[in-house]
């Protein structure tokens, strides 16, 4: 056995008796691998088994007789990101000498025509033209490509669409198109979403109970008391790389477990490179380190921290979940980051940033006129929980609400009362909202915009309703003279509003469960206004 052994933190080889499956991550990249034009993104934080897993991917390609081609992007010159046409370049030329095809690029490569439909072009009427078999190309470290912002933004564009032409064009369907990123890079690019969202997503997770113990097994370790499974388990949860290391420094005799155990949070311990790693990506970020402290510190785990900093600490692997209580991922980091936040805090003067975030935070998110979350607020959580859903299958649903014929009032009062007006609705349609994970924002203009998450579209078309219901009762009027819409006994102000609801996943896209919701809210301005109409397309929980 000691000569295949592999160093933990290296890639086990696809016939590595150490590979533990986690059922049923492998079994479904299989499935969607030989399903024509697929794409399958795969991530997770650093060491949790990412490159082992596309080992095993790349072997199953390769049973398949496909063409795997793997294209590492920390490979790339920092020179040829500084442009798309060198970048896009770079990638043609590096999938044509892996399939062993002379490149040729100028013959298709064409300025003019701009460098995205170039290398479309290049690999539609030549590289999947030459190829027989499907062709699995793999894109390791996208991360590095994530720090291009420019370059990401067409290079994922271009992605997707090679994807999509895949549901229609059968040359397209040659491609199978498998994504690995590790997800600590949304701390550094203060990403709060994921980039790309389509295909199949996979989040690889941490070991169970009987994962390690079949680990400990096949390290001849002769764990059959659970008790010592637990013992580890407790300091280091179910963590690939932590357990790997774990297990191969006993198996080598180095350490027994107690020893490792009592000494795990010292300096010369076999976590440090690894901890020290966590904790300076964690200092680059102010408030997600004072986030950190609070969950390490905190006795029930009962802390308030905003959805953004929840999935900044989950993509780092550093919090389990379980509802709105955030517990360390693992006594390991719990000892370790309690006691070297607390020396980093003596440098980094907490309270007065936190404050300063605080502020800022509220001017940065808050609308002036109506004191409801503003437009920038509501597009970056529509995004988090659009994720949230994705991940957790559960259903979102999304209201656009517009003021009826709002310009009389203005006309009619002044644009001072039109303010006034403006404040008082939202006011009024925060205190339909009960849940604090609803938001109601300022979409724009006259218009508002409700985010509520887990909430079907039965239920939310009552509380749309609801929202109508109090924005009649404040009685504001909207003309003194005629309106233009038939009302019968009153001239109060009235709201229009669009429902939708989805379970997200790969089959549509945000932005047209989006313009779905405002298709409704246009229904129901053309059905005579004051009324709430939910979208025929996206209807999740509605009983007709
Ligand atoms: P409809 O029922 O078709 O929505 O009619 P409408 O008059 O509400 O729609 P329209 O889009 O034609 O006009 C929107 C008006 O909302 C224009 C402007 O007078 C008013 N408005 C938009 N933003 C503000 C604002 O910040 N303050 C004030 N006072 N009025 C605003
Ligand atoms: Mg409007
Ligand atoms: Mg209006």
């Amino acid at each position: 056995m000691q000569e295949n052994i592999t160093l933990p933190g290296d890639p086990l080889p696809f016939n590595s008796i150490f590979y533990i499956e986690r059922p049923s991550i492998e079994s479904d990249a299989y499935t969607e691998l030989v399903k024509p034009g697929s794409l399958i993104r795969i991530k997770a934080p650093r060491q949790m088994g990412k490159s082992s897993l596309m080992l095993q991917l790349i072997h199953q390609a390769q049973i398949h007789e496909y063409s795997v081609v793997t294209i590492d992007f920390k490979l790339v010159d920092t020179q040829t990101f500084l442009s798309l046409n060198n970048f896009l370049r770079w990638f043609c030329v590096n999938v044509a000498r892996q399939l062993s095809i002379a490149s040729h690029l100028d013959d298709y490569w064409d300025e003019e025509i701009g460098s995205k439909v170039s290398a479309l072009i290049y690999f539609e009427s030549y590289l999947l033209e030459q190829i027989k078999s499907p062709l699995v190309l793999i894109l390791n470290e996208v991360d590095y490509v994530f720090q291009h912002q420019q370059i990401a933004q067409d290079f994922l564009l271009l992605l997707r669409s090679w994807h999509e032409q895949g549901k229609q064009t059968p040359i397209w369907q040659k491609l199978r198109l498998v994504l690995f990123h590790s997800t600590e890079v949304y701390i550094p690019l203060n990403i709060n979403q994921s980039p790309f969202n389509v295909g199949l997503s996979l989040k690889l997770p941490e070991f169970t109970v009987e994962q390690v113990t079949e680990l400990a097994r096949r390290y001849e370790l002769d764990w059959c008391d659970s008790q010592a499974v637990e013992n580890l388990m407790y300091w280091v949860g179910g963590q690939p790389y932590l357990i790997h290391q774990a297990l191969y420094y006993i198996h080598q005799q180095k350490i027994s477990l107690t020893e490792l155990l009592n000494n795990s949070t010292h300096g010369q311990c076999i976590y440090s490179a690894y901890l020290r790693n966590l904790l300076n990506i964690l200092l680059q970020d102010a408030e997600l380190s004072q986030a950190y402290n609070q969950v390490v510190n905190s006795t029930n785990g009962n802390i308030n921290l905003s959805a953004n900093l929840v999935y900044k600490l989950d993509s780092l692997g550093l919090i389990k979940l379980s509802g709105y209580n955030y517990q360390p991922f693992c006594e390991l980091y719990r000892l370790f980051f309690q006691k070297s936040l607390l020396i980093e805090s003596n440098a980094i003067p907490w309270d007065k940033l936190k404050k300063e975030n605080e502020k800022l935070q509220l001017l940065v998110n808050i609308d002036q006129l109506t004191q409801v979350a503003n437009r920038k607020c509501f597009d970056e959580t529509l995004e988090i929980e659009w994720e949230r859903m994705t991940h957790i299958q559960e259903p979102l649903s999304l209201i656009l609400a517009d003021l009826d014929e709002f310009k009389l009032h203005n006309d009619t009062y002044g644009h001072q009362s039109g303010d006034d007006c403006l404040h008082q609705v939202a006011q009024a349609i925060s205190s339909v909202i009960k849940s604090p994970d609803h938001l109601v924002a300022r979409y724009g203009g006259e218009e508002f915009a409700l985010i509520l998450p887990q909430i079907h579209a039965g239920k939310a078309i009552l509380i749309a309703e609801e929202i109508r219901e109090t924005v009649k009762l404040l009685r504001i009027k909207i003309s003194e003279l005629t309106t233009k819409i038939q009302v019968t006994n009153t001239t109060s102000l009235t709201i229009s509003l669009g429902i939708a609801c989805i379970i997200p996943s790969g089959d549509f896209s945000l932005r047209e469960f989006f313009e779905a919701t405002d298709q409704a809210l246009y229904q129901a301005k053309k059905l005579g206004r004051d009324r709430s109409i939910l979208s025929s397309k996206f209807k999740f929980g509605y009983n007709e």
